[in-house]
């Protein structure tokens, strides 16, 4: 059977998982093994980018030896590149030619602007030298259509998402973080094509469960699950990173896994749930997100998220590594953490769970605050 591709806005279907190339950067040959293993499992959606260090130069030529073995999918290689927005519209022109020879490409599918994380990101693809710059590579010919990635609020995505300049988005969706999956949602609808990014390491370090992870997912592991549900969403596609072939297991048991979850998945995610709240008790955060803006600009569901975790869950590394994150990432990730808190007392009527919520954030600092430990891109 050939394998399932999804509608990728209005450019060419994909694949159910991308081939996320930051990973495969240590050689040409590791990049070509990876690449002959995507294809092999049904892949034909690879997604790179300039700040990937040497990934579009490796990637470019792994391509070029593969088209000559005549290993190319159904249809060609679907690309997606990225752009950081904020360029001028001679240097985006630069950049944008520079993606392509360092592809050995006279157009990509997908150019991505990376980052629409600010309200002024959004005004520089609208009405700034954006604008003209991405209507430039699209008349062109270069690129087919544009998309965008954000780590920003949720009203800066459905801004960006209604503006009509985007055929496609990335986005944080996870099994361990579903606030943005009304915004795929409603993205979906709108005939804009969804990727999931980064849903092992960012979706909880599930690559490296905790045993009680481990424990609540059985009998799927805690990484097949997370891809399972993500599939059963509708989304077009997910990313996977691989650095070796081992890595595409799963996305070869699972290339053609969109439908709904069984019986047996709902149970494991049912269980998955009641034992997160018992290991809660009354400290769970429900993420409805009625307490904030808060004063001080504490981020109170992401920081009671992190807490759900590693509690819940016992993702103390991946907790602690994104807690400490905080404010070091510029405008990646979250800018203040729960220290802020002046326990003014005015988000707790708020809460419908009844949280205290001042003391839950003065136990999640002592608990995750400690030494950064490492970060990968976006
Ligand atoms: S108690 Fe703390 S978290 Fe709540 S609104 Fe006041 S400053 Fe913000
Ligand atoms: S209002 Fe309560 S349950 Fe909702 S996100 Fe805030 S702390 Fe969590």
């Amino acid at each position: 059977m050939a394998p399932f591709r999804h509608a990728f806005g209005r450019s060419s279907e994909v694949s159910l998982f991308t081939l996320g190339t930051m990973r495969a950067i240590c050689s040409i040959e590791q990049m070509t093994t990876v690449l002959r293993g995507a294809f092999d499992v049904g892949i034909n959606h690879i997604e790179t980018a300039p700040v990937y260090g040497p990934a579009e130069s490796f990637l470019g030529k792994s391509l070029q030896k593969l088209t000559r073995q005549g290993i190319v999918p159904d249809g060609g290689w679907v690309i997606t590149s990225k752009l950081l927005p904020g360029l001028s519209y001679y240097d985006g022109k630069k950049a944008i030619s520079a993606i392509l020879e360092r592809l050995g490409k006279s157009h990509i599918d997908n150019l991505a602007i990376h980052g629409i994380n600010r309200k002024e990101h959004l005004k520089w693809a609208l009405t700034g030298e954006g604008s003209d710059l991405l209507r430039w590579a699209e008349e062109t010919g270069l690129v087919s259509q544009v998309g965008f990635s954000s780590h920003g609020s949720h009203e800066l995505i459905q801004e960006t998402l209604d503006s009509e300049r985007f055929q496609f988005c990335s986005l944080h969706l996870h099994l361990f973080d579903q606030q943005r999956i009304p915004l795929a949602k409603r993205a979906l609808a709108k005939g804009i094509g969804v990727m999931a990014i980064s849903p092992a390491d960012k979706g909880g370090h599930l690559h490296t469960p905790s045993s009680i992870l481990v424990d609540d997912c059985r009998p799927f592991t805690p990484l097949e699950i997370a891809y399972r549900f993500l599939l059963s969403t509708g989304i077009s596609t997910l990313t996977i990173g691989a650095s070796k072939i081992e890595d595409l297991k799963l996305p070869k048991k699972l290339i053609n896994a969109d439908g709904p979850l069984d019986l047996e998945e709902i149970t494991v995610l049912n269980r998955l749930k009641n034992r997160c709240f018992l290991r809660l008790g009354e400290t769970f955060c429900g993420q409805c997100r009625r307490c904030i803006p808060c004063p001080q600009d504490v981020p109170i569901p992401e920081v009671l998220r992190l807490r759900n975790l590693a509690v819940g869950y016992d993702m103390q590394v991946f907790a602690k590594e994104r807690y400490n994150l905080i404010g070091k990432a510029g405008h990646w990730w979250e800018e203040v953490d729960a220290s802020a808190c002046m326990d003014c007392g005015k988000c707790i009527p708020l809460c419908p769970n009844d949280l205290n919520i001042p003391q839950l954030l003065e136990d999640t600092h002592r608990r995750l605050m400690s030494s950064p430990s490492r970060r990968l891109w976006g």
